[in-house]
């Protein structure tokens, strides 16, 4: 793969991502999935996605899992709703998103990655040992599949994210870096957050986003990529000092609007495209 190839979040049939026609008609490399729903994860379905993608010329370099009854409509409801973090549909998503890790495996992804949700913040309670465990389990079913977890950012700290992976004890866990979650959900300065996690970055997303007058307690608000308090130019720096060349995955989720959401990604192609010829020269 080229340094820092552009790629984007897309859907096929579940999550906000954009279309496939988009990625063609924008000409971008690479993509994110968000998996689709259980009746499309088949083998034939696979298959058809993969051909589809060779025809395209599009890498896909991760799965994305994302489960129902998940809402995002406030903090208090992500911290109830989100992930395998609440306890009482945590046996059914880890045996869910295991099925996502197989699908991707069709799709000879090996890359799967979620928003595990709001882990406790008091390391020696049950419920963070409970987290912990349903994460272990998730990643020995990916190591089978030699496949690598990637947990997205926004819901804890950088120093309480890299605890968490340490006390998970195993080597194939790792971060997708979302600099605008940091912002969003009020939990530290991208920057700072890129540098405190190194190479535990081995994806991320190009999304941006204000502060919220009340951090951590409502959210910020997402804007087009190089509107908001980011600072492109310096994240993207930030990335290349820590060592980090893998895809540029632009995230704009407001599939309602389609044809603004179409222009807007490739608005932010096209700043990306700058930013990557003045910083790593290509
Ligand atoms: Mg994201």
């Amino acid at each position: 793969m080229s340094t820092w190839p552009i790629g984007v979040f897309t859907s096929v049939d579940a999550g906000l991502g954009v279309k496939l026609e988009v990625v063609k008609e924008l000409g971008i490399p690479t993509i994110q999935l968000h998996a689709p729903h259980r009746a499309t994860r088949t083998a034939k379905c696979a298959e058809e996605f993969t051909k589809t993608l060779d025809q395209l010329g599009v890498e896909l370099t991760c799965v994305f899992g994302g489960f129902d009854g998940e809402s995002y409509a406030d903090i208090p409801t992500v911290v109830r709703t989100v992930g395998l973090v609440p306890a009482d549909t945590r046996a059914v998503r880890l045996q869910e998103m295991k099925e996502i890790a197989d699908f991707a495996r069709l799709l000879n992804c090996d890359v799967v990655a979620l928003h595990l949700g709001f882990v406790p913040h008091d390391t020696n309670t049950r419920e963070y040992a409970d987290v912990v465990e349903v994460t272990r389990q998730l990643c020995d079913h990916a190591a089978r599949n030699e496949q690598a977890v990637h947990l997205e950012t926004g819901q804890e700290t950088a120093p309480a994210l890299v605890q968490f992976i340490k006390d998970t004890e195993r080597k194939n866990l790792f971060v997708n870096f979302d600099p605008a979650n940091m912002i969003l959900y009020g939990t530290g300065n991208p920057i700072e957050a890129v540098q405190y996690l190194g190479s535990y970055v081995r994806s991320i997303h190009c999304k941006d986003g204000t502060w919220s007058s009340q951090p951590g307690v409502t959210w910020g608000c997402e804007v087009p990529l190089g509107q908001g308090d980011v600072n492109m130019e310096l994240y993207l720096q930030t990335l290349w000092n820590i060592g980090y060349r893998g895809p540029l995955t632009i995230e704009r989720e407001i599939p309602q609007e389609p044809e603004r959401q179409k222009a807007e990604i490739g608005g932010a192609v096209n700043l990306l495209t700058s930013l990557r010829k003045k910083i790593a020269g290509c």
